[in-house]
């Protein structure tokens, strides 16, 4: 795998790039990615690492993190070598993502990236590993199966990114990152990612790090201001007639679908299919070769449509989305603002529409509180829906008032 020489000459730059501290043909690199603007991650976090000092980012997947570390790790590489920075992922689409991003940002160089999670066979891993890498992305059980069979060696890594650590946590993988991270030098940098810091973290943190920056892009309670948003009131027996009109009547490039259970997911797939759209489903049930076939597929537009669950699209960076639809509504509402960031980020526009229920009504409340915005109600001309309390706002409001007032008087009122 070694890879051809710099395919191009790289002009001299002078861009905002440029100025943070980076190469030109880094600069060269972006600019062909279509970035203009560093994003506020990486106008704090790209000098910060170029120093060499350890660093904590509190920002979420969407803020344009990945590239505030790879920009400037690539850029301290410099050329081939041996393998010099780790980076560990809670998930194997996230170590996906990652190595993807590494892979774009080096194209001018000779440095070589790789990948190794769990799921899938060894033996390309272990070829990889073999044939020499600079760069390895990586979730915690598998890496250190290769650890424990001496197929890598940490001993020379300068640079450790420990990537979305609260998700770490959540899945349980905090001892294994302890157990690989001690075994990298302790004069490496540290570069530590996590949108929240419950106490576990901290504590991580201040044994892993020293002396490290902060770097803080505020909690993503909204959402971009080029995204419209539509609750599509409707009963439970019409979702699904309501999301196909909604399907032909949209102009969409490329959709998602969220779906509250894997089950869920599978069933809208299936009838979606069989009315003719091209599907790809994503949720944990499915094996890695069909999420990573379902993810390609939507990515290279052979699949219009993917249907998937919350934990499965959770942090992934799909670009392009023109509309998402929420077919159930999220139970949290910051998952609202995670399945909506899927669509409109970096500055594309997109459309978020919800299927409200009448079970659904408190839920898509908590979403207008949460993100602090009314969402539009809306109805489809000429679709033949069933009559539900829904609609009419005077009900709604009465319900809501009935519902506050203790149970005697609700009985009296209604009688009346
Ligand atoms: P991330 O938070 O790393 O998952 O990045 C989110 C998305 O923003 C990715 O699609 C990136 O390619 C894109 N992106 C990152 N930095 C910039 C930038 N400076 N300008 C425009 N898009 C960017």
């Amino acid at each position: 795998m070694v890879k051809p020489a710099i395919p191009v000459d790289v002009p001299k730059m002078d861009t905002a790039f440029t100025k943070l501290g980076l190469s030109d043909a880094l600069a060269f690199g972006v600019q062909e990615m279509g970035y203009v603007e560093p994003t506020p991650i990486q106008a704090q976090a790209i000098p910060v690492v170029l120093s060499g000092r350890d660093l904590i980012g509190s920002a979420q997947t969407g803020t344009g993190k990945t590239a505030a570390f790879a920009l400037p790790i690539i850029q301290k590489l410099g050329t081939h070598g041996k393998l010099r920075c780790l980076i560990l992922e809670p998930t194997r689409e996230l170590a996906l993502q990652v190595e993807e991003a590494f892979q774009k940002f080096s194209k001018f160089t000779d440095l070589r990236v790789t990948i190794v999670y769990g799921g899938v066979g060894y033996g390309k891993q272990l070829e990889d590993l073999r044939g020499g890498i600079d760069i390895l992305a990586a979730t915690p059980g598998r890496l250190l199966d290769h650890m424990e069979q001496g197929n890598v060696s940490l001993a020379d890594v300068d640079i450790l990114v420990l990537d979305e650590v609260d998700r770490m946590l959540d899945m349980g993988f905090l001892p294994d990152v302890k157990r690989i991270v001690q075994k990298t030098p302790n004069t490496r940098q540290t570069l530590f990612f996590t949108a929240t810091v419950p106490p576990e973290i901290a504590s991580l943190a201040s044994w892993a790090l020293k002396d490290p920056a902060r770097v803080e892009i505020g909690r993503q309670r909204s959402v971009a201001e080029t995204i419209a948003h539509a609750f599509y009131p409707v009963v439970a027996s019409q979702k699904f007639e309501l999301l196909q009109l909604l399907l032909e009547q949209t102009d969409f490039k490329s959709v998602i679908i969220f779906a509250r259970t894997r089950m869920g997911s599978d069933r809208i797939a299936d009838r979606l299919q069989r009315k003719g759209h091209t599907v790809g489903v994503l949720h944990s049930d499915r094996s890695q070769r069909e999420r990573i076939e379902a993810l390609e597929g939507f990515k290279s537009g052979k699949f219009e449509v993917l249907v998937a669950t919350d934990i499965a699209a959770r942090g992934l960076d799909i670009a392009g989305v023109s509309h998402v639809i929420n077919y159930d509504v999220p139970e949290n509402a910051e998952d609202y603002v995670h399945r909506i960031g899927r669509t409109g980020r970096a500055q594309a526009s997109g459309d978020a529409f919800t299927l409200v229920t009448e079970e659904d009504v408190r839920d898509a409340r908590s979403i207008e509180r949460f993100t602090g915005m009314a969402i539009e109600r809306k109805k489809i001309e000429g679709f033949p829906y069933i009559y539900s309390a829904l609609f009419d706002e005077k009900a709604q409001a009465e319900v809501a008032a009935a519902a506050a007032k203790p149970v005697s008087r609700l009985h009296r009122g209604v009688r009346r």
